[in-house]
């Protein structure tokens, strides 16, 4: 983005540099502040308050005041300001997905992507709130009633990431909102400029005051006020594993109700009676996303014996065909990284792969375009102990492995603490049952490289999390069962 476009942008209303809390744009109490640079090219590009416990303790006094009120709607009125909200994402979609890229680095069709995906949260759930259905039970007694309702949970609070920074926000509010939840949200410190347009929206669409609030800042100071403060009746976190650890033994004092949505290490399985070409879009599609960035990216490619040679060959002409750019750069398929430490955790991951034998097909080094710039990689070779099928690489890796049975394969995908998205191809029914049944993994993509969708919930096993988001089973994860006895 050049110098004109660029102060173009910072001068739209929806470039907001400020905190949003009870409706109103506030800096932090110290006047401290966070800068913000591109990844692109690591320039400042504006900063946000660096805002701390006694700020995010007044936000969650504001979405406590304005619980009230606001679980007294009826749903349909919760989803109509969601529904109005979801419209003026998809109006201003085209700034939205700039601010998007321009602190986050993804390509500009992505931020739109992502921005589309983001505004669906908000329609699933205004439609889904006026079905947060209770029910009905025989008594045990004639002259006795049981009936159970659904009630929203209370004042939450979510804790979001830099690698989707409009949808992991949306995902949580929209869920919240709908269910008559007030929020509280802290966005990455590296894009918060997607979270306060988000919150300019919210206002533009009638979102009551002190509903949704955004606080910037220390991430230590306002999760341990969002996890300390009895206020807050659940916590919603995306990020990584370390830290969501960190958030559950410090929620456990207030015993507040918890989704953990986590860091993955999403095994992809081509059988050797897969249509090899879909697998190969599929693939490329599951594993360069966001240039790799993000939670469901493939980290480790299995290829049986009789297609392997045939698969890597494939895969080899469309990743050497990719274009590596800056994210508002039309032609740009694969783009910077967040940050250096990024850049690090990818070379030391191929470094690793080569040093203990593994074959660099393609890629492998930074490129000359910027410090955060790293070539689309091919490994082959590569082995179950190595690193960067242990650890997520969140890069632009394709670390590929050969095996020769379905139960080794099997065997491999589950060798891992994480499990949260895992892809396959296969054309046989039989197969599809046995391996989809048996992976462990909260999702997974079958015949398919994209799978995320507002309709199904989103979520993993294992180190990779509790709960789930989408789809009715997020709409459950903000509503208490209470059950009524009458006699
Ligand atoms: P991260 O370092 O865990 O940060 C996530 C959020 O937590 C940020 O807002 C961060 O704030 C905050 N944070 C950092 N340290 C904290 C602490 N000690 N206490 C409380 N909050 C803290 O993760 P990330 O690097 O942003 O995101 C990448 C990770 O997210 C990957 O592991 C990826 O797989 C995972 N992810 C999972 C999903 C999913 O749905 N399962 C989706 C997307 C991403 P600051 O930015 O201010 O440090």
């Amino acid at each position: 983005m050049n110098k004109e476009a660029l102060a173009d942008l910072r001068d739209n209303p929806l470039f907001r540099q400020q905190c949003f809390v009870d409706g109103e744009w506030a800096d932090a109490d110290s006047g401290a502040v966070l800068q913000v640079d591109n990844p692109a090219n690591r320039e400042f590009i504006g900063q946000v308050p660096r805002m701390g416990q006694a700020e995010a303790q007044r936000a969650i006094e504001a979405a406590n005041c304005s619980l009230p009120a606001w679980r007294e709607q009826t749903a349909e009125a919760r989803g109509a300001i969601l529904y109005r909200w979801h419209q003026l994402m998809l109006a201003h979609q085209e700034t939205l997905a700039a601010i998007m890229t321009l602190e986050q680095g993804k390509p500009l069709a992505e931020s739109l992507g992502e921005i589309k995906y983001a505004a669906s949260f908000f329609k699933w759930f205004a439609e889904e709130s006026r079905r947060a259905y209770g029910r009905t039970i025989p008594a045990a007694n004639s002259d006795q009633r049981i009936v159970v309702i659904k009630q929203p949970i209370g004042v939450a609070a979510a804790i979001t990431p830099w690698n989707f920074p409009s949808s992991m926000i949306t995902r949580k509010a929209g869920a919240a909102l709908a269910a008559g939840c007030t929020m509280v949200v802290k966005p990455a410190s590296a894009t918060p400029f997607s979270a306060l347009a988000l919150a300019e929206l919210a206002h533009q669409a009638g979102v009551p005051r002190g509903v949704f609030n955004v606080v910037t800042g220390s991430a230590r100071e306002i999760a341990g006020e969002m996890t300390g403060n009895p206020l807050v009746r659940k916590v919603s976190f995306t990020g990584s594993t370390e830290v969501g650890s960190v958030l559950m033994r410090e929620a456990a004092s207030n015993v507040q109700k918890l989704s953990l949505e986590l860091g993955g290490n999403a095994p992809f399985i081509v059988f050797e009676d897969a249509d090899l070409d879909a697998a190969v879009e599929g693939a490329i599609a599951a594993k360069f996303r966001n240039t790799g960035q993000t939670c469901v990216c493939v980290n480790r490619f299995y290829v049986q014996d009789a297609v392997h040679d045939a698969f890597v060959e494939k895969l080899k002409k469309r990743i050497e065909s990719m274009h590596l750019g800056d994210g508002f750069d039309p032609q740009s398929d694969v783009a910077p990284l967040i940050n250096q430490e990024a850049v690090d955790k990818v070379l030391s991951h191929v470094d690793d792969a080569v040093g203990q034998g593994a074959s660099l097909v393609s890629g492998g080094k930074p490129d000359t375009r910027g410090d955060n710039y790293v070539l689309p990689t091919l490994l082959t070779g590569v082995r179950q102990s190595m690193q960067i099928m242990r650890e997520e690489t969140f890069g632009p890796v394709v670390a590929v492995s050969r095996f020769a049975t379905e139960a080794e394969a099997i065997d491999w995908a589950n060798d891992t603490p994480f499990g949260l998205a895992a892809y396959f191809y296969s054309e046989n029914v039989h197969r599809v049952w046995r391996v989809a049944e048996a992976i462990e993994a909260g999702m997974v993509g079958i015949n398919a490289g994209l799978i995320s969708n507002a309709a199904a919930p989103f979520g993993g096993v294992k180190s990779s999390g509790l709960g789930r988001e989408g789809g009715v089973e997020g709409l459950e994860e903000y509503l208490e069962t209470k059950y009524l006895l009458m006699g």
